[in-house]
């Protein structure tokens, strides 16, 4: 049936928990870990992985790691951790793939909980009128596409690379090139399970428990862990029109990607990039794109010149072919990108979704994808964009990058504005993603130390030109820059952390609550 049973936890269990110590030091808490009886079981040695993050710069070990087989396992020690108040500095942090970038899943001296152990809940699919699927929050967004598209059917909105869990990506957001249509991935989910900071399991939608539905989707972890996700979904189309033009001028480049999230019957996604001091450009793209017009794409040279790069998507099953050619004709022909730069390319959905997952081979085949990554992700105003691509592209980055540069505009409209995610005050916004990477050899403007001043450089233009942007996947050291980060929406956040974590049991490693405080 597609109706999912509602979790009802078993009170027994809850109070089969043994009795709290005294006092309650690390030690102790971990001895007193020891005797719950789980379904899952607890490690205490060699947990140094829990202490690592795609960002690679952060390290803090944990004292143990819960491997949950059900969402009970996960309750009954977040509980009994809860039992034992605020007086110890003992924490929890959610372990999805450990893809973030500043330690964001990582809990010194205390608890991770490795999420991709939950497999309690296999993938369900209901394909009805609203189609979705039920998953776990460990999962994969590369498992429950494989699985869904068993039934024809796939989620709407993505981030570009699959291999991160349900859970890891709803704390943020979860924005590509689909979200100027569907919005991003928090906005896409119909109901959450989720274990709080008191190790209450909660179901809630924007119908039940709607407060804690908003607070977690976006919420950094903060108020309780996503334990089951109901994700919506529609009829996945067989193949994809892959396309990439290139512009010399920021201008026409920003006002065509403005053009296009305009309308809902342009393109199914649509990023773009920067490209800064890059020879053979083209040459590269010809092992997986062709060129429209082959004589001139040859002619055409990069050098030097920092271009910016549109990249467009449209879906189709292979029935459909005429007309989609013929929309993408029609649509194309109101850009004014440089004509000799069209490069087109059809491949399965799949394997377009799935895309940077080959870069991801291609790298760890080099030993560059464990490697730092001093990521930048900002959420600028589209009043403000052509100052700051002025000032960065222009000034601040203009001799090289050391990662790719993702730059599009997102329309507000399709967002919303109830979770906990911050984004600027306006409709229309750009995201605009520094992926840099700093391999272990690499020393002067591509060694880490100065990626790093070129970061705080552009955040520093940010505030003193009064942009307006917001971090995405945010970081800051003190509370007071949490505080501006959220402006308006501070006193929520804190007031639902209250509620919902009183101890700030969860999510230590991003740096806002402390607990005991
Ligand atoms: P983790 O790093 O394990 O956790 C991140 C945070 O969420 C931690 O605070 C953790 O405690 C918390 N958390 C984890 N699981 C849960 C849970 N079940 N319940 C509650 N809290 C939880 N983001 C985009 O929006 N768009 C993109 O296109 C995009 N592309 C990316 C590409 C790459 C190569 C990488 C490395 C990251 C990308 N990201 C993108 C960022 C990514 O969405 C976040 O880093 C995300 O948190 C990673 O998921 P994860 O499962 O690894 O989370």
């Amino acid at each position: 049936s597609c109706i999912p049973e509602r979790i009802e936890l078993c009170s027994n269990r809850f109070l089969a928990a043994p009795p709290v110590p005294p006092h309650f030091n690390s030690s102790n808490i971990l001895l007193s870990l020891e005797t719950l009886s789980l379904d899952g079981y607890f490690s205490f040695e060699n947990n140094q992985y829990a202490a690592k993050d795609f960002g690679n710069r952060y390290h803090f070990l944990p004292s143990a790691v819960l491997h949950p087989k059900s969402v009970y396992d996960i309750s009954s020690t977040i509980k009994h951790i809860f039992q034992m108040g605020s007086g110890s500095e003992f924490t929890v942090a959610a372990r999805g793939h450990g893809h973030s970038l500043q330690g964001q899943a990582q809990a010194h001296r205390g608890l991770v909980i490795n999420m991709e152990f939950l497999q309690e809940q296999e993938i369900k699919v209901c394909s009805g009128e609203l189609p979705y699927a039920d998953v776990s929050g460990g999962q994969l967004w590369i498992n429950v596409l494989l699985e869904t598209l068993r039934y024809g059917l796939t989620p709407k909105s993505w981030t570009d690379y699959l291999y991160l869990t349900v859970g890891g990506t709803l704390s943020y957001a979860g924005i590509s090139g689909q979200a100027f249509k569907h919005g991003p991935q928090i906005n896409n989910v119909y109901q959450l399970q989720v274990v709080t900071g008191k190790g209450e399991v909660i179901t809630c939608s924007e119908d039940q428990n709607a407060d804690l539905f908003y607070a977690v989707l976006g919420g950094l972890g903060q108020f309780g862990i996503i334990t089951r996700a109901r994700i919506s979904l529609e009829p996945a189309p067989k193949m994809v029109k892959w396309i990439r033009v290139l512009y010399s001028d920021f201008s026409s480049f920003s006002q065509d990607q403005e053009h296009l999230i305009a309308s809902q019957n342009s393109f199914d996604y649509i990023e773009g990039f920067v490209i800064i001091n890059r020879t053979g450009l083209l040459n590269n793209w010809r092992s997986s794109f062709d060129p429209k017009d082959p004589i001139r794409a040859s002619q055409f040279s990069s050098d030097g010149r920092t271009l910016y790069c549109l990249e467009m998507a449209m879906y189709f099953n292979p029935h459909d072919a005429d007309i989609m050619n013929q929309n993408t004709e029609r649509v194309l022909s109101e850009l004014n990108f440089i004509p000799s730069t069209l490069f087109l390319s059809e491949v399965s959905y799949l394997e377009f979704l799935n895309r940077v997952h080959i870069s991801e081979r291609k790298l760890r085949a080099k030993g560059l994808w464990e490697v730092p990554h001093p990521w930048l992700n900002l959420l600028i105003p589209k009043s403000k964009i052509h100052n700051f691509a002025q000032e960065v592209f222009g000034n601040i980055l203009n001799y090289s990058s050391n990662g790719p540069i993702l730059i599009y505009p997102v329309n507000k409209s399709k967002w919303n504005n109830k979770t906990s995610l911050v984004t600027p005050d306006e409709d229309i916004i750009y995201l605009v993603a520094f992926l840099s990477s700093a391999a272990p050899s690499s020393t002067g403007k591509d060694g880490l130390e100065n990626i790093l001043t070129q970061n705080k450089r552009i955040l520093e233009y940010c505030a003193t030109a009064h942009l307006g942007a917001k971090q995405y996947l945010p970081h800051y050291s003190t509370q007071e820059e949490w505080r501006a980060h959220f402006g308006s929406k501070w006193q929520v956040f804190q007031k639902r952390k209250s509620a919902y974590d009183p101890f700030a049991i969860l999510a230590p490693g991003q740096g806002i609550f402390q607990k005991g405080n």
